[in-house]
């Protein structure tokens, strides 16, 4: 028989475990534990009961850990976004730190240097550059407003969607994860919108009007915004906008995109401009990067420009070499180490963001940098790579999943003196190391933070092709 609701009492917690949990030990089984840290003893929910592991949250509290500290936002522990805020920053570098040692080690099971110390940020609130906020008719109820203790007439809100439940978000009044106007910006879209009836989108039904609010802010001083509503309304949008434009001076673009479809996904979408000139500008180092609604950026901006910095720097470019940039998104990282190369070929799969790329190389007057769309395990075959060059340097940046063991093969093959492979997932990082540890020995390991208060960690890695007397 399944049990139902089981809850494992006063459980120890001892160590950290990968994706943000924490774990213990209790008869016989590792339970990994969500929203405790090591030092805690907890009772746990199981949301997963296997014979020698468990997985669940921490509901109950017997004693906390020292290394705890009060976390400094009103919606911690609801909203999915700062789950660490309850660490110290010096005990969040500690953790990523491991981590990477530990993927790489135990996952890679190669020959490592030793780990360079983790690059950690200066601003540990407000890093971030964009976030998107959703509108919803059903805003998640906390405990004490569900018992009557608190009531509020809106039952709609603004916000981020609470973990596991698609249709729920919490209203946020104030979010630390990006500077002002962030949060004036989004209070006064709520409030207009509150007290002129205008409805809060219904993820079930797929009925009312406003649906996502995307807000950027540039270290230029630019402020993008773009809210996505589901259908189009002129005269709504026009008051709406006008209010705003009046009680933030400080947007420089204002957009709308219109959006019928059940998901919230804009990339098949137009936006249309109400304000400004519908994009924005920001700089790393002197380079400028122009910014368009649907456009990736790295999300840290001045974090972002030392993760750049890294991967120039493990480069080690002298102006005469031709290289590769796999996952290229914007083109930001070819643009970036362009002046110390003879020739810049980047890769894409998205094809809006190869326009972007493009763009930026002319805004930055380089003329030596080439972007392609495409899937990289299509476009980077033989023929691509003999028309454009032999490889000196391949710099690689894959999303979560890592590369393509197809494409490992190719740059096994294409035997390029040097690779660069930035990663925001150790774990597939250390998979593909493993694969071109048939050619290749790590030779400098830096991981970087780019995101304070979560458990997400960026890592910078370099190889060298070994020697034929290394073999
Ligand atoms: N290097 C860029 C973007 C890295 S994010 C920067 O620093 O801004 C990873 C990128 O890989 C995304 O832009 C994504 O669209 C792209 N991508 C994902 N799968 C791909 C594939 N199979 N082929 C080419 N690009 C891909």
């Amino acid at each position: 028989m399944r049990k139902k609701n089981v809850v494992l009492q006063q459980v120890t917690v001892e160590d950290y475990a990968a994706e943000g949990k924490a774990l213990g030990r209790t008869e016989g089984k590792v339970v990994f534990i969500s929203g405790a840290v090591p030092g805690d003893v907890v009772d746990v929910q199981l949301s997963k009961n296997k014979k020698d592991w468990a997985e669940g949250k921490a509901i109950g509290f017997h004693s906390y850990s020292k290394d705890r500290v009060q976390p400094f936002c009103e919606h911690f522990g609801v909203c999915g976004g700062c789950k660490w805020q309850m660490l110290p920053y010096e005990k969040q570098l500690q953790y990523k730190q491991n981590e990477v040692a530990q993927n790489l080690r135990r996952l890679g099971k190669i020959a490592l240097p030793e780990i360079m110390p983790i690059l950690g940020c200066d601003t540990i609130a407000r890093y971030r550059n964009k976030l998107e906020f959703t509108f919803s008719n059903r805003r998640y109820l906390l405990p004490s407003e569900m018992n009557g203790a608190e009531t509020s007439a809106q039952s709609s809100g603004l916000g981020f969607h609470v973990p596991r439940l698609f249709d729920k978000v919490i209203d946020i009044n104030t979010c630390h994860l990006m500077a002002e106007p962030t949060n004036s910006i989004k209070n006064t879209i709520r409030q207009f919108a509150f007290d002129n009836n205008y409805p809060f989108y219904d993820i079930r039904n797929h009925t009312g009007w406003l649906r996502t609010l995307v807000l950027r802010i540039c270290t230029t001083g630019e402020v993008m915004v773009n809210l996505c509503i589901a259908y189009e309304d002129g005269p709504a949008i026009k008051k709406l906008f006008d209010h705003l434009l009046q009680q933030v001076p400080a947007i420089t673009t204002l957009l709308y995109t219109i959006n019928p479809k059940k998901n919230d996904s804009i990339y098949d979408l137009q936006p249309q401009v109400y304000y400004g000139k519908g994009y924005a500008l920001e700089n790393l180092e002197d380079f400028q990067f122009k910014i368009s609604p649907k456009s990736f950026f790295q999300t840290n901006t001045r974090q972002g420009e030392k993760l750049y910095k890294v991967t120039r720097d493990f480069a080690e470019l002298n102006g005469h070499e031709t290289v590769y940039d796999l996952y290229c998104g914007t083109g930001s990282i070819g643009i970036f180490v362009s002046r110390l190369a003879k020739k810049i070929i980047g890769v894409e799969l998205i094809e809006e963001a190869i326009d972007d790329a493009k763009q930026n190389a002319a805004l930055n007057n380089i003329a030596h940098a080439h972007f392609f769309a495409g899937d990289v395990i299509d476009v980077c075959n033989d023929a691509f790579f003999s028309l454009h060059g032999r490889p000196d340097v391949i710099i690689t940046d894959p999303p979560r999943a890592g590369m393509h063991e197809k494409l490992v093969k190719k740059i096994i093959d294409m035997a390029a003196p040097t690779v660069v492979y930035v990663s925001c997932n150790p774990a597939t990082q250390a998979r593909d190391l493993q694969l071109l540890d048939e050619k290749y020995m790590v030779t400098k390991v830096q991981p970087v933070d780019m995101f304070p208060q979560t458990h997400h960690i960026e890592n910078v890695v370099q190889l060298k092709l070994r020697k034929m007397s290394d073999v």
